[in-house]
């Protein structure tokens, strides 16, 4: 396939999958699952294996959302709030349920790639988050504090050891969590849905859900080739839903965010740059990420404002700040670009949506899904098990409409200017 047309990086470079064929006929299950993304592969893997019957119906390929679209960092944390503030604004008891559950996720994602042997170039060597400013630095020092305080392995890093860990110069600092790490996540993805197969759920492609009707005994899910009917149902369709609930919609800010992936950088460069394989993000509004995939390709993202030729400008404007932030004075062209959409909440926190008696949504993105949706399938799997939801350790709630949605959906994008400028000020 030619290197642009790819739906990502991942989808180019990853194994081939076998073809899984779309519905036919009527299926009855315990907990049926829309959306074949982290959030849906992980529930079907827990639940198959508690000895639930669980179908994933999913409208394309697996991994065809942001699941095949990101970047492949494991952060086992959260975006916005740290552990202190999650206690006070949740309450002790829900505040920590919640922290353990982000603090364990990075180690639950590299064990079951272990677990179930899933090669999909995982590293867990660890994730540096560089402070731009020095009220970055205090603040990213009190975050590793209070993770380590749970005992989690979070490290502060003066400016030396940042620029030694990571090739990037005018950092004042950092912390790394070391149980983060990467990954390629179709791979993943496409393992979870293999382990799942073989724990007994079925995987089913190209087969979208058109509507999800009340039965007498549950739901049933209705698509233009087959119906689902499911005791228990999880909607895990993230930024992708489309008219399918439009409720759901307006419960998240959509974010459209690029991606870009150079060719190869030569050894030398390489190993200048994150020489202990780690991912990197800073402390930015508008933040700068990096990684290297298996071929040290160079990876990086960012978003955008929306306006016309955004598609074919950005990648290279992305390139452009890598290039002047490295100091990479001969960065090589870019060999993929690509772009998806991310669920932002407008908390920042992972949530479970109540949407009716056994019909839950989960969104848990925020730039931290692969972890917080890995983890959050053992969580929606209990609940398709029987555990009353006030007993899980994630918020569940009904949906929470966004006022003014309709304008402020946009606003993530609109604002990036004024956050630049922010950015900048505050470096200064
Ligand atoms: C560009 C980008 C970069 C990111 N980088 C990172 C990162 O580095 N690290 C990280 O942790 N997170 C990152 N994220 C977030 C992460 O990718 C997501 O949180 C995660 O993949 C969400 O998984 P999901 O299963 O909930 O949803 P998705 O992967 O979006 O899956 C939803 C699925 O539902 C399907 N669907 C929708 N409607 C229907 C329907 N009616 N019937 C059937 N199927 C349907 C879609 O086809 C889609 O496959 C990034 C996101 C983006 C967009």
């Amino acid at each position: 396939m030619a290197k642009q047309e790819a739906l990502s990086l991942w989808h180019a470079v990853s194994r081939d999958r076998h073809p899984r064929p779309a519905l036919e006929g009527v299926l009855d299950v315990d907990l049926a699952i829309v959306g074949g993304g982290f959030t849906g592969l992980s529930t079907a893997l827990h639940a198959a294996a508690k000895g639930l019957s669980v179908a994933v119906l999913e409208a394309e390929i697996i991994a065809w959302g942001a699941t095949g679209r990101n970047a492949g960092f494991v952060v086992p944390n959260f975006a916005k709030m740290d552990p202190d503030a999650i206690s006070a604004h949740l309450g002790p008891e829900r505040g920590e349920r919640l922290i353990e559950f982000a603090a364990g996720s990075a180690d639950l994602v590299f064990g079951l790639i272990e677990q179930h042997g899933i090669a999909c170039d995982a590293e867990q060597n660890g994730w540096i988050q560089a402070a731009h400013s020095e009220a970055a630095l205090q603040k990213v020092r009190s975050r590793a504090r209070q993770w380590a305080e749970r005992g989690r392995p979070a490290v502060t890093l003066d400016r030396q050891q940042t620029e030694a860990l990571t090739g990037a110069r005018f950092y004042a600092g950092g912390w790394m969590d070391r149980s983060g790490g990467v990954l390629n996540p179709v791979e993943f993805a496409q393992g979870l849905a293999d382990a799942a197969e073989k724990a007994g759920a079925r995987i089913i492609e190209h087969t979208r859900v058109i509507s999800i009707d009340r039965s007498s005994d549950g739901w049933t899910l209705n698509t233009p080739s087959g119906s689902l009917r499911a005791g228990k149902v999880l909607v895990a369709t993230n930024a992708y839903g489309g008219a399918l609930n439009p409720t759901l919609q307006r419960t998240y800010f959509p974010l459209k965010v690029f991606q870009i992936a150079t060719a190869p950088l030569p050894s030398k460069t390489r190993e200048r740059l994150l020489p202990g394989g780690q991912g990197f993000s800073d402390t930015r509004r508008n933040l700068i990420t990096f990684r290297f995939d298996a071929q040290n390709r160079l990876i990086s993202g960012g978003m955008h404002v929306i306006s016309a030729g955004a598609d074919r400008r950005v990648p290279q404007a992305i390139r452009r700040r890598l290039s002047k932030r490295l100091e990479l004075r001969d960065l090589p062209p870019l060999d993929y670009s690509w772009s998806g959409i991310a669920a932002v909440e407008p908390d920042f926190l992972p949530h479970l949506i109540d949407l009716g008696p056994g019909l839950i949504a989960a969104r848990a993105c925020n730039g931290r899904g692969i972890a917080m949706t890995t983890a959050m399938g053992k969580v929606l799997a209990d609940w398709a098990d029987g555990t009353e939801a006030r007993d899980l350790s994630l918020p569940f709630a009904p949906p929470a409409q966004i006022p003014f949605h309709g304008l402020l959906r946009y606003a993530p994008n609109m604002l990036l200017p004024w956050s630049i400028l922010r950015d900048r000020l505050e470096a200064a």
